[in-house]
This record gives structure tokens, sequence and C-alpha cells, in this order.
């Protein structure tokens, strides 16, 4: 059995050769870039009114004469004498030899003259061509997690494909004879199966879209060649149920029946201490423990990680921790580290009742989870504790 510490370490230094792929821009959000991007043209591409108003070439006096019209996407350009200039709106192109403009707010018009009651500099309102970013600069780095304003930023530059770290295609195989699907008649004996749609759900928040579904019953040979087939196929398996020491759980000896690589099997950490992982050729296998709070805080704690890492997130640091402040006073038994299902509100934080394995009512309203190391066994009211703060 292994430190929380030491299981983060071992996946923290896994190898991994990343997978890359051009993608239509509007489908990259949530993505990183495998590579730089070079900006293809100036932004603007030319100089750009910031108003409508009127640009100008500066003379000494408050009166201009206006000698044309420019609208945004409009090509024309003026001439200007000193003392001419063009109603222009904003997003237009700024004659080139116009040094200002003014707001139309701040002119008196008559006919085709203006006169000005204010001080004018030069350069007012005039977006110069490439302010934003020039051409042949890089627009955004490799490893950059592409949001929704990098995707109207880059369309802005007219670029429609990207390269970007693929998200692994994963497996997940869920095992257990008294498992039944939601949607059928509950029998004795049995339960309804929870994990691979909670499973499902936390890997298409990570932008996996490509998850492959298997069933197996708690028999060896169905067991091992599932996983066979799921490794096979897929960059990552996750396996729900069947790693722990009972008569009827045959995933760990179907895993290295199969060649896997053993990483590391049982964390001194409650809930998920059987947690198994391992890498067979190519592909990262987790077996997560089947109670079902186990299972999604394993996936919070471990699978998160490795899938950053997978999608290009050099830090792949798993998700965000941060120290609140508990409501109440904490007593822990045993020797195990702990993560609690937790709720954060502002700077504080509340361990929720309900803490078992089994149980997902707390869980589900739960927006976080209170890590408590191996060593302590007390934690006073208003201490700071490490919270891992869940996905929204
Ligand atoms: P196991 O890890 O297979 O020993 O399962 C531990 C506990 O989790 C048992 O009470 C199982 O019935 C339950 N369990 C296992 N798999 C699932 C699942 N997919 N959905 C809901 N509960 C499960
Ligand atoms: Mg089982």
């Amino acid at each position: 059995m292994i430190s929380v510490s030491k299981a983060l370490s071992i996946i923290s230094e896994v190898l991994y050769t990343p997978k890359t792929k051009t993608v239509l821009l509007k489908d990259t959000n949530g993505l990183r870039l495998s590579k730089n991007i070079p900006t293809p043209i100036h932004m603007p591409p030319f100089r750009q009114s910031a108003m409508d108003g009127y640009a100008l070439l500066l003379h000494d006096k408050n009166t201009y004469q206006i000698i044309g019209e420019v609208k945004a996407g409009d090509a024309d350009d003026y001439s200007l004498l000193p003392g001419q200039g063009v109603r222009i709106f904003t997003g237009a192109r700024v004659p080139d030899n116009a040094n200002t403009i003014v707001i139309q707010e701040k002119v008196i018009r008559s006919e085709n003259t203006i006169t000005i009651n204010e001080e004018i500099h030069q350069n007012q309102n005039i977006r110069a061509t490439g302010e934003q970013i020039k051409k042949g600069d890089i627009a955004l780095e490799k490893g950059t997690k592409i949001s929704p304003a990098g995707i109207g930023f880059l369309a802005g530059l007219g670029i429609t494909d990207l390269e970007v770290f693929v998200p692994p295609s994963a497996a997940i195989i869920t095992t257990g004879n008294e498992l039944i699907a939601p949607g059928q008649k509950l029998q004795e004996g049995k339960i309804y199966e929870s994990n691979s749609v909670q499973l499902q759900a936390v890997l298409e928040q990570f932008q996996i879209k490509e998850i492959n579904k298997y069933i197996v019953q708690d028999e060896y040979e169905s067991t091992k060649e599932t996983i066979r087939q799921a490794i096979k196929n897929n960059d990552l398996v996750l396996i729900s149920g069947g790693i722990s020491v009972g008569d009827y759980d045959f995933v760990k000896e179907a895993l290295s029946e199969l060649g896997t690589e053993e990483l590391f099997y049982k964390i001194k950490q409650k809930p998920g201490k059987p947690l198994f992982f391992g890498k067979n050729k190519e592909t990262f296998i987790f077996a997560l423990p089947g109670n079902p709070a186990s299972s999604l805080t394993c996936f919070y704690i471990y699978v998160i990680p490795v899938i950053q890492k997978i999608m290009g997130d050099s830090a792949s640091a798993g998700l965000k921790r941060t120290l609140k402040s508990l409501t109440k006073d904490f007593i822990k038994k045993g020797d195990r580290a702990q993560f609690l299902k937790a709720k954060v509100s502002n700077e504080t934080v509340e361990i929720l009742e309900g803490q078992s394995s089994a149980m997902l009512h707390s869980y589900a309203v739960a927006n976080a989870l209170v890590f408590i190391p191996e060593n302590i066994s007390k934690v006073d009211k208003d201490s700071l504790v490490e919270t891992i703060l869940l996905p929204d």
C-alpha cells in the first residue's frame, strides 16, 4: 500500500507520447494547442476608426471642410488637405493621411463644414494597423487551452482550423452480477447500475467524446476478454468494481494475465483503498473501486491528471486546490488519508454528512473534497484545510 502523495507522483512521472490532429476551429473549445500559432495578418489589418465621427487632417483652426464619407467595409481612400476631413464610422478604414478622429458628439455640423469646440490631439480614436497583434507574431502558444474568446480571437485572424492534442478514447467496463440498468424492473438482490453513467458524465466534462461502454459479469474469462478488447481499442480504460479481494473480484488477475504493467495497487486512503493504476502498451488503465463515491473520488484525484497529460496540459496537476476554513471540528479515525465530500461557500468549507463510500446523496450536492493527510487525526473549527474544487 502506498501513500496518496506517492501515487500522485507516480502518475505525474508516467511517460506518454501525445497524439495530435487538425480540428475545425469551432470544435476546439477546451482543447490545447499542440504547436504555436503564428499570426497570418496584422490585426487590425488597416488603420481603423474606433468611433463614429470625423477623420481629419489637423490644422490650426477649429473648422473643417468635410469632403466625403467612409463607412465600415468601404475601401476608399481620401487624400486630405490640412483643414479637410471625412465623415467616418466605427470600424471604417481611416484615410491614409488623416491624423485624428473627432467623435460626432463634439462637433457642430452645418452643410459640409464642422466646428469643434474642444481641443483635439493627433491619433485620437484611431486603431493603428497591427495594434493588437502583428503578422508573424505568436497569436497563441503551444499548450494554450482554447476558450470561447480564443476561438473568437483566432477567427478574427482568419484561422479556420488548429492542430490540437487529441482527447483520449475511453472505455468504461462495468463489473458486477448485482447490477441492473435503470429503466428495468428492480429484482431482489440487485441494484441499479450507476457508475458507468457517472463516469461517462465526468469524462464528457473533460471533452472526452469517444466513450465505449462494456458490461461484464463476475466471471474470470469474460472479464479478461472484455478488458483485452477495451485495451486494444482505447487510450484510457476505466474498470468499475471487481478490483477488491473478494472471491468474485477477477479484475486484478485478468489485468496481470494480459501483461499489464502495474504502476500501483492499493493506496492508504479512504475512500478508494483498492485503486489500481497500470499501463498496457500505450493504454492507461484504472481499476476503480465499485462503491460509487469511491469510484468518483478516485477519478477526480487520479484519473484527471492522466487525462490532462494526454490532452497536453504539461502541468497535469489535477483539480485546483485551495485552503478553506473548516466550519466544524473534525475527528479522523484510522491512519488512512481521507477525501471528504464537502461544500465550499466563500472562504469556508463544510464537511458533509454521509461520507460512506457507498453514498452519493451528499456527493450530489458537494462542490469540493476536503483532504485530510494520513498523519492528522483532528482538525479544529476555523483551521485551514486543503480543499479540492470539483469542476463546474
Ligand atoms: P466491488 O468493488 O465490485 O466489490 O463493489 C463494491 C460495491 O459497489 C458493491 O456494493 C457493489 O454493489 C457496488 N457497485 C459496484 N459497481 C457498481 C456500479 N456500477 N453501480 C453502482 N454500484 C456499484
Ligand atoms: Mg463487484
